[in-house]
């Protein structure tokens, strides 16, 4: 393809960028065709103008410093140069399925998204999207639109996850526009590009499973793995050991969303990542004080997405994904006893769920505490510890970021932590614990205190914090944005200068309300 979408006015590196975009390599996902994907041009974004911009995203893409000040910089990314784009190098809408809360939904798809394409750098390979780029064919009533509160909280979050060391899809920037978007009030439209090796969910497995296209849900199969997965193609079953590296990063995730209270609030198939990364940041939530039961999507009134519930829910996942892939699995097998052993094979992959996911949150909890060896009761300490901060509504990130300060020796560095304990007795009866259990590491409290530091982030993206930048940005000043995705830049350093924003919520932040309209 011999393409060459110049922008008036704009860098050669721009427009080579735009070239490797619209012209993917032979085995991009855009090339899988037209039972995958719909092409079709962004709608018209109107004045766009930048919100937001990660340079450490760009540079991952290596994308040449001070792009984001190309005039065709905003062209690209509101979408509008693609309008010029030749029509098989178009943007691409894809189709995908799902369960939402629990219930068989059917046709979902991008119906906001549109895919632009592809970058290699250092290696790497990154499809980049534009969320909120309009109406595509899987729109169904909706705008295909994205407001800027929503984008602003996707472009910080993805970025705050990936730097606490999260897997997650990424974000290179926010583009504003004043073209209204009706919500339940009027506000303004954005879009984000998100940046990710794959954007294939389960819902894509489970749409071609539920119609029948057992040729297309191979040849998904297929791109996944030989894409990311290629040692898959020498398993006994390639599709099963698909299955299980789902089953693996989906625990793994799971693991770390615990770990820092993180609450995705919209656990749909159609929201799962066939690798195991953070996506679709809707109504998701870093909790303040600890409620295990905290339910951060407004709409979500039964809880089914509850910070509890995650890793059942992951797990529930699953089953449907293999339930999606089933077609394939058990070829290996002789065909009299296929379907029955593909079932069980698909068990047994499930299975590991538990057997990965316990252990290592175990793990990542006697990290947490800083405990270096293994006892018997450790798990009985973090429980009661859990018990307190739920009793207590205690901070998640400040309990476990102060309990560095805590000493194997004497309660003299109880205080930050303490404090956040209305139930004083409650903390100093598990801090006694606590204390005789260090008291069985040979590490001294300053490296303990070090090593906890790099496990427990001291900054985290709370709903106040995001609010503060979003109304900001609503006037049009987006220096807020700019500094909170800095300060996020380094969650686990002390960055005393921005002490205020690792302190407890304003009272007006419990009044907050995330929904999924967004
Ligand atoms: P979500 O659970 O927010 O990830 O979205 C569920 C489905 O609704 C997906 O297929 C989205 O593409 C679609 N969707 C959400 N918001 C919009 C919108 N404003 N316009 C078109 N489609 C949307
Ligand atoms: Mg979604």
């Amino acid at each position: 393809m011999s393409f060459s979408p110049s922008i008036a006015g704009s860098s050669a590196a721009l427009t080579d960028l735009s070239t490797t975009l619209a012209t993917p390599p032979a085995d991009a996902f855009a090339r899988l065709g037209a039972t995958f994907l719909t092409r079709l041009p962004a709608a018209p974004l109107d004045a766009p103008y930048l919100v937001g911009f990660s340079a450490d995203t760009a540079a991952r893409l290596g994308l040449p410093e001070g792009i984001e000040r190309d005039p065709g910089f905003l062209d690209l990314f509101s979408g509008n140069a693609t309008r010029a784009w030749p029509a098989d190098a178009l943007p691409y809408a894809s189709v995908y399925s799902g369960h939402q809360f629990g219930v068989w939904a059917g046709q979902l798809g991008d119906g906001r998204a549109l895919g632009l394409g592809e970058l290699e750098h250092a290696g790497q390979r990154y499809e980049l999207q534009l969320k909120g780029a309009g109406r595509t064919p899987y729109s169904r009533m909706a705008d295909g639109r994205a407001v800027l509160r929503s984008s602003i909280r996707e472009y910080l979050c993805s970025e705050a996850m990936h730097h606490l060391g999260i897997p997650t899809t990424r974000a290179l920037c926010v583009i504003g526009s004043d073209q209204p978007v009706r919500r339940e009030t009027i506000e303004t439209a954005a879009v984000v590009t998100r940046v990710s090796p794959s954007f294939v969910r389960f819902g894509h497995f489970e749409h071609f499973y539920a119609n029948d296209r057992v040729d297309a849900l191979r040849a998904l199969a297929d791109h996944v793995i030989e894409r990311f997965y290629p040692h898959c193609r020498q398993a006994d079953d390639p599709y099963l050991a698909l299955l299980g590296e789902a089953v693996r990063s989906s625990a793994d995730l799971m693991v770390e969303w615990q770990a820092v209270g993180f609450c995705h609030g919209v656990m749909n198939t159609d929201n799962m990542s066939i690798l195991g990364l953070t996506i679709d940041y809707g109504p998701f939530g870093f909790m303040d004080g600890f409620d295990a039961g905290h339910i951060c999507n407004h709409s979500d009134s039964q809880g089914r997405y509850a910070y509890r519930m995650q890793p059942q829910i992951a797990y529930w996942n699953l089953f449907c994904l293999a339930q999606g892939l089933l077609p394939l699995l058990g070829e290996q097998h002789d065909e009299s006893v296929r379907s029955e052993r593909a079932i069980e094979d698909a068990q047994r992959v499930l299975a590991g769920f538990k057997e990965r996911f316990a252990p290592a949150l175990e793990n990542r909890m006697r990290a947490k505490l800083g405990l270096e060896q293994t006892r018997d009761g450790d798990d009985a300490l973090v429980n009661r510890l859990f018990e307190a901060m739920h009793a207590n509504r205690a901070d998640f990130t400040l309990t476990f970021r102060n309990l560095a300060r805590v000493s194997k020796h004497d309660a003299n560095g109880d205080a930050p932590v303490r404090d956040l304990f209305l139930d004083r007795a409650a903390f100093d009866a598990w801090a006694t614990d606590y204390r005789a259990r260090l008291a069985e590491e040979s590490r001294d409290d300053a490296a303990r205190a070090i090593a906890m530091n790099r496990v427990n982030p001291k900054f985290v993206l709370r709903n106040h914090l995001a609010e503060t930048a979003i109304q900001r940005a609503k006037e049009k000043d987006f220096s807020e944005v700019e500094r909170l995705a800095n300060v996020l830049r380094r969650p686990f350093d002390e960055q005393p200068e921005y002490e205020a924003y690792a302190g407890l919520p304003p009272d007006w932040a419990s009044s907050l309300e995330v929904s999924c309209s967004s």
